[in-house]
């Protein structure tokens, strides 16, 4: 069902000019010599790729990523003829023709997709371009090294590589030994593709360093707010605020329970706030232990469980008339960033932003207010501390 908007209980809005920020900066990072893509699978991280891809494209980007042929078929009106879309899945069985007739890109992962593309390419009668992944360690996609040595020229016709790639599992953590190993094994099982270019960094493989950058990158999360480096301060702009609204305020008594399984008792008499957001559009039930909203700086509990559709806060003592119906408790803001409601969550902020639900207004600002002057530089300084 789609709903419309304009009496939604909470308010998404997404900073287009601070997606655009963060790719200029991963660009920047990689150097003019290596091509830095997006990647856009998931609806843009659950932010909107019908959006995101256009605005990335507007900073220079050509390279979009995502991980379903039926992604890449319902961005490509979107963009320009010369950005290139490409499917990090691989070519689904019986997908070869639509793949080709819009001129997508696949990710070859297997012998098997590798034949069929072939055979597409043949069929059409002409060349079809295409990216060869290598399984470097993470053992999720990608050709294995036995695979590779049943690689012939044969079994390539038709098809123009355009890169060889593969995928860090630990990037987030800089000190990893599987980052070295990982690279190691790229380097050595992408060098029998001779000067074809390489493609390994996902975000955090960026903040890696230069080694790590090769021909092509691939960064996600970072372009939406989410800090790439994990133990160090985000060298990122935000670009995700979500507000919900309060739909009823109550007093309650010393001993009087909240909210489903009676799991909360308060110990005072007690101002509570119901908001009109809950799991159904993506906060974790686990949220209802840890969590906290903000009201103007000031965190107010979250009390009980979180329910489908809403949950209850702890209202404290902060001044009625101003936390009335309507008034808008920030979840994620200034005052809670996405990774730090992730970990509120007892997960990550990828999840967090692609669990968002479809029930919100959404709000996109483009050439938007510039965020504070000392953050900037706060994040300049994070940046310089990193660049390698
Ligand atoms: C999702 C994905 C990326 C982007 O990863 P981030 O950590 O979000 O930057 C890059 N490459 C591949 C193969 C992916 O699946």
């Amino acid at each position: 069902m789609r709903l419309g908007h304009r009496h939604a209980g909470a308010t998404l809005t997404i900073d287009l000019a601070a997606i655009r920020w963060n790719y200029r900066r991963l660009a920047e990072m990689v150097g003019p010599k290596v091509r830095c893509g997006g990647v856009v699978k998931a609806d843009a991280y659950g932010l909107g790729a019908r959006q995101v891809a256009p605005a990335l494209y507007g900073a220079g980007c050509r390279d979009f990523y995502v991980a379903h042929l039926d992604e890449a078929l319902d961005l490509r009106p979107h963009l320009p003829p010369d950005a290139s879309i490409v499917v990090l899945n691989g070519l689904p069985r019986g997908g070869e023709d639509d793949c080709a007739d819009a001129g997508i890109v696949p990710v070859l992962n297997s012998l098997a997709q590798l034949d069929d593309w072939s055979a597409c390419a043949r069929k059409a009668g002409r060349v079809l371009g295409a990216i060869v992944q290598i399984d470097s360690g993470m053992s999720r996609l990608g050709l294995s090294p036995r695979e590779l040595d049943e690689l012939s020229h044969a079994r390539l016709r038709g098809i123009d590589i355009r890169l060889v790639m593969s995928h860090l599992a630990c990037a987030d953590v800089a000190d990893h030994a599987a980052n070295a190993y990982q690279r190691a094994r790229f380097c050595a099982l992408a060098d029998r593709f001779g000067g074809i270019p390489k493609s390994l960094a996902n975000s955090s493989g960026i903040f890696l360093g230069p080694d790590f950058h090769y021909d092509a990158a691939r960064p996600g999360a970072a372009l939406y707010g989410i800090n790439p480096t994990s133990s160090r301060p985000n060298p990122m702009r935000p670009v995700v605020r979500l507000a919900a609204a309060i739909v009823q305020t109550r007093e309650i008594e010393a001993g009087d329970h909240v909210g489903y399984g009676w799991d909360f008792r308060v110990e005072r008499p007690s101002r509570l706030a119901t908001l009109s957001i809950g799991y159904a559009d993506g906060l974790h039930r686990a949220l209802g232990r840890a969590g906290a909203v903000y009201f103007e700086g000031r965190a107010l509990a979250i009390a009980g469980r979180v329910s489908m559709d809403s949950i209850t806060v702890d209202l404290g003592d902060l001044p009625a008339e101003r936390l009335g119906r309507g008034a808008e408790i920030e979840l994620i803001g200034p005052h809670q960033s996405v990774d730090e409601l992730a970990s509120a969550s007892g997960t990550i902020g990828y999840e967090i932003l692609t669990s968002l639900g479809d029930r919100f207004r959404r709000i996109y600002r483009d050439a938007a207010d510039r965020p504070q002057d000392s953050d900037l530089q706060k994040r300049d300084d994070a940046m310089k501390a990193l660049m390698p």
